[in-house]
């Protein structure tokens, strides 16, 4: 595949390297596929190979090429292999971000270049109660001197039992104040070899993971030496957020693997597929849906590389991370479904690649958080961050057309009385009908504070009936208003709020309502 303009030569070399290294063991890879078993040979070549220090600065043994180093190994592992990346990115980039942002120099020191010498992680979230609510985490681990004893159990964990290094988020306190605040939970990062107590409880079937091991974990008197706890007790949940939207950017760029590997397998076996005496590639149907392919496939990587370089510059990526991976997983199954079509019997046999590839594609709308709590995350991000461009334009009527256009003229402020508020709410009705006015909607014609603005709303909704406010169920304080039809005919005459575009015929006999009507 092409590289990007703006990659260095470093990474460009890097992407070269990565697609040389994958073949030697694609082959080898697919046989553990058949057989299920979890390919530890394979993980300790990618160790040697060095290329697991993509994204690990190079003060700790990394290579030092950043959120779009890590991107393109993602891509790269799951061109050739769906099982192997989960874990590789689980590794890579569950924990690593989190250690190389939070984690004390010991710790760094400890385990980043272990992580770019191969040694494989697990990130320790997910239990039975807590799902998508993260925060709900009851595994516990109580302080006793200079180390944490952890009581409790985990699930849908990739790379459980078979994992070095686990990433885990355990509960500090019950207080409800700090749950409230989300400061509750804490995190920390164990070598297996260094403690005792946790087991395997169960590794489970699931769909695609045929050589990757995902399962549940049993903490039983767990002891964790404080040296371990990554950031500060009641860091956790902020820890945990931030690893996400690496883990997110990456979860979305294993998917252009898979793109890349079902673009392969269904165009070569349609040019080479005969029906009807010719190829099924000539026929128009699966040409636009490997056409649909590639343009779902071209959409990602650009979204997928140009985060990675926002990463790499230091940009707020919160949007981006949670967009591409909910997009990424919404147009892998499209296309996983499109390939199998195209490719029929042989799309849904494990003969080829495609089948588990449609299977695995799947998963992704689950793990990193399910896409119901991407799309939460990206609605409140962008209410937040892009609230100046998300609000629509103030809006007056045209004198000409007598409809309401946008305008970007200075208001001249009223003072704040019941009777200027009322016709600011009879101006709303005009060009908004329909819609209430927030306190800051409001602010922008009348000259007060907001709480002689809403002092104003209390009484003229008391006297008389003229507005009707939308009220904050805890507080009672108002925070949406409009005129009532009282307070529409107080402020103006009816004539005031009628309007007939230029296209309607003028006629006054053809309009019920009309004053010359039935006179
Ligand atoms: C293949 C795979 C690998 C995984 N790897 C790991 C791992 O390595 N480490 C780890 O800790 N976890 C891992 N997980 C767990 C994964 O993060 C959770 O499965 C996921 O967060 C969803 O939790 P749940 O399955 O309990 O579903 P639930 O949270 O019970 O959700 C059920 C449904 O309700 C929806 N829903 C829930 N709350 C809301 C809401 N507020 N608004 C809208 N919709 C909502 C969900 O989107 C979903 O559709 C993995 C899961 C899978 C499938």
């Amino acid at each position: 595949m092409e590289p990007y303009f703006w990659w260095t030569d470093e990474q460009k070399e890097f992407y070269v390297k990565l697609g040389e290294f994958f073949k030697t063991i694609e082959q080898r890879e697919a046989v553990t596929r058949v057989k299920r078993e979890h390919p530890f040979e394979l993980y300790e070549e990618v160790g040697k190979s060095g290329i697991m220090g993509a994204a690990i600065p190079k003060e700790y043994g990394g290579l030092g090429l950043g959120a779009t180093g890590s991107c393109m190994l993602a891509e790269n592992v799951h061109f050739v292999s769906p099982g192997m990346g989960r874990i590789l990115v689980g590794n890579m980039n569950g924990g690593l971000r989190q250690i190389v942002e939070h984690g004390t120099e010991e710790q760094k020191a400890k385990f980043l270049p272990s992580i770019a010498n191969g040694t494989t992680g697990a990130v320790v979230i997910t239990e039975v109660t807590a799902g998508t609510d993260a925060s709900g985490i009851s595994l516990r681990a109580v302080k006793e001197g200079d180390h944490y004893v952890f009581n409790g159990r985990k699930r849908f964990i990739v790379g459980a039992g078979v994992a070095t290094n686990y990433f885990i988020y355990a509960r500090t306190t019950d207080d409800p104040e700090l749950i409230k605040k989300h400061k509750h939970l804490t995190a920390f990062m164990v070598d297996a070899a260094e403690i005792e107590g946790i087991v395997t409880e169960k590794i489970n079937d699931i769909l695609g993971f045929e050589n990757c091991q995902n399962g549940s974990l049993i903490f039983n008197n767990c002891v964790i030496p404080e040296s371990r706890r990554v950031g500060e007790e009641g860091q956790g949940f902020k820890i945990m957020m931030n690893g996400l939207n690496f883990e997110r950017t990456n979860i979305a760029a294993t998917s252009l693997g898979w793109h890349r590997t079902m673009l392969r397998y269904a165009t070569s076996w349609a040019q080479r597929r005969v029906q009807f005496g010719k190829p099924v590639m000539d026929i128009s149907e699966n040409q636009f849906k490997i056409s649909k392919m590639v343009t779902n496939f071209k959409l990602m990587r650009d979204a997928v590389y140009v985060t990675a370089k926002k990463w790499d510059n230091g940009e707020n990526v919160v949007i981006d991370a949670s967009a591409i991976k909910a997009a990424c997983a919404g147009l892998a199954l499209q296309n996983a479904e499109m390939a199998t079509q195209i490719m029929a019997g042989d799309g849904i046999n494990t003969f080829y690649p495609v089948k588990n590839l449609f299977e695995i594609a799947k998963t992704d709308h689950i793990a990193g958080g399910t896409v119901e709590a991407c799309n939460l995350t990206i609605f409140r991000q962008a209410l937040k961050f892009w609230a100046e461009d998300l609000k629509m334009p103030r809006r007056v009527i045209d004198p000409e057309t007598g409809t309401p256009v946008p305008t970007y003229d200075p208001v001249e402020k009223v003072a704040c009385t019941e009777e200027n508020l009322l016709n600011v709410l009879a101006e709303n009705y005009r060009v908004n009908q329909g819609l209430c006015m927030t306190i800051e909607d409001i602010a922008e014609y009348i000259d007060g504070s907001d709480e002689e603005i809403v002092a104003a709303i209390n009484a003229l909704e008391a006297s008389g009936d003229a507005a009707v406010a939308v009220r904050n169920r805890k507080t009672g304080a108002p925070t949406l208003t409009r005129a009532s039809y009282d307070g529409l005919s107080k402020a103006h005459p009816d004539e005031y709020y009628m309007y007939w575009q230029s296209f309607i015929d003028k006629d006054p006999r053809r309009h019920l309502g009309s004053p010359a009507l039935g006179k």
